[in-house]
């Protein structure tokens, strides 16, 4: 009998920005009224095609991006359109990612059409950095938006923090950590910088004055730190939040559960099947559907995925007695075993692909 999964995680690409930000490689592409309106026009025929296709009920929505407070009043339709065509449960948790300096009426708009919580990319409270990184807001926007979103009624919000940023030290990233957690989030992600290929940072490296290996390390450790010491539970590799405010939609994907993501460069993992739409604006206008990519959901990947949280995984679920490999591990403090569960600490989840590795090959 064909496996269907009764909830799943509905994820919805909005490709655009305003402008490109020096670090990014995400899939987007400057905003132009033409493109955006058959853009718009393609995502509702998706939307509706797949409602057709899927039983299952949808239980999280993420709209993300590139910048989906870009959609202003089309929040409306859209989230019109996603609730047509699928079964979302009431309690569905519904995220928006928001520009700081996005359009305030859109915060009323993405309230009104059913958006219960918003993730903000702050990154940095440093308007110099944020000029860095090519940022489009300041410190101060983050801080507006973040007031609007509480008027509006937003009691679920999520900021994403940089961490070794260029010219950064152990002063800046706590001043940086001081600002975000003044902002009151109940939830905070907090990404190490990686310089990607096809980036302007990319073209820079060589001139960035970037922290070595040790002085990220010692960053990643002092935002732990100041976190767990505010009340933030660090219950993914760069994830934290109050009590009970972990993003559902997220943890679906560490926790191997299925989800459908409709848009160019979205992946799925739905009947079992991970499949995804190419990076191209263009053939997702015109139609191309979503390229199969493997199967998935094996015990290796559900080993992969779990270690990314700070529950780990069973000792169950491994094939093979890992107590030998634990134990180097456990002694050097980059894993622990308790209530027979085995999970990364601090020091681990630093170094987390290579015992990732270490464990499933
Ligand atoms: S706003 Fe987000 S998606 Fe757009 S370029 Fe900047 S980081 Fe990338």
């Amino acid at each position: 009998m064909k496996y269907l999964p009764d909830r799943i995680g509905l994820y919805i690409h909005i490709p655009f920005c305003e402008k490109k930000c020096r670090y990014c490689n995400f899939y987007s592409a400057f905003i132009s009224e033409r493109v955006y309106k058959d853009y718009f026009k393609a995502l509702l025929r998706e939307i509706s095609s797949w409602g057709e296709q899927t039983k299952s009920a949808v239980d999280t929505v993420y709209l993300g991006g590139g910048t989906p407070s870009l959609l202003r009043d089309d929040i409306i339709p859209l989230m019109s359109a996603v609730k047509e065509s699928f079964n979302v449960l009431p309690e569905a948790e519904i995220t928006a990612e928001c520009n700081p300096n996005l359009d305030l009426n859109f915060l009323s708009l993405a309230r009104k059409a059913g958006v219960n919580r918003l993730s903000f990319g702050v990154q940095s409270g440093n308007d110099g950095m944020l000029k860095t990184l090519g940022r489009t807001h300041t410190a101060s926007d983050a801080k507006a938006a973040i007031k609007a979103a509480r008027e509006a009624g937003f009691d679920n919000i999520s900021c994403d923090l940089m961490i070794a940023l260029p010219h950064s030290s152990s002063v800046t990233v706590t001043e940086d950590v001081n600002f975000i957690c003044g902002l009151s989030p109940e939830h905070i992600s907090a990404y190490i910088l990686k310089i990607e290929e096809n980036t302007a940072f990319y073209k820079a490296k060589d001139t960035l004055d970037l922290p070595d290996d040790d002085e990220a390390a010692n960053q990643y450790l002092i935002v732990c730190r100041e976190l767990e010491k505010r009340g933030y539970e660090h219950y993914e590799i760069s994830n934290f939040a109050l009590k009970g405010r972990q993003s559902r939609h997220n943890l679906k994907y560490w926790m191997c559960e299925e989800y459908l993501g409709i848009g160019p460069s979205a992946h799925s993992f739905l009947n079992g099947k991970r499949f995804y739409y190419k990076n191209d604006i263009k053939a997702f206008i015109n139609g191309e559907p979503a390229v199969f990519d493997s199967l998935g959901g094996d015990k290796a990947e559900r080993i992969m995925l779990g270690l990314r949280l700070s529950g780990g995984v069973r000792l169950s679920e491994f094939k093979e007695d890992i107590t030998d490999k634990a134990d180097k591990f456990i002694k050097a403090g980059l894993v622990k075993i308790s209530d027979g569960r085995l999970s990364l600490t601090n020091e681990g989840m630093l170094v987390s692909n290579s015992i990732i590795a270490e464990f499933i090959l």
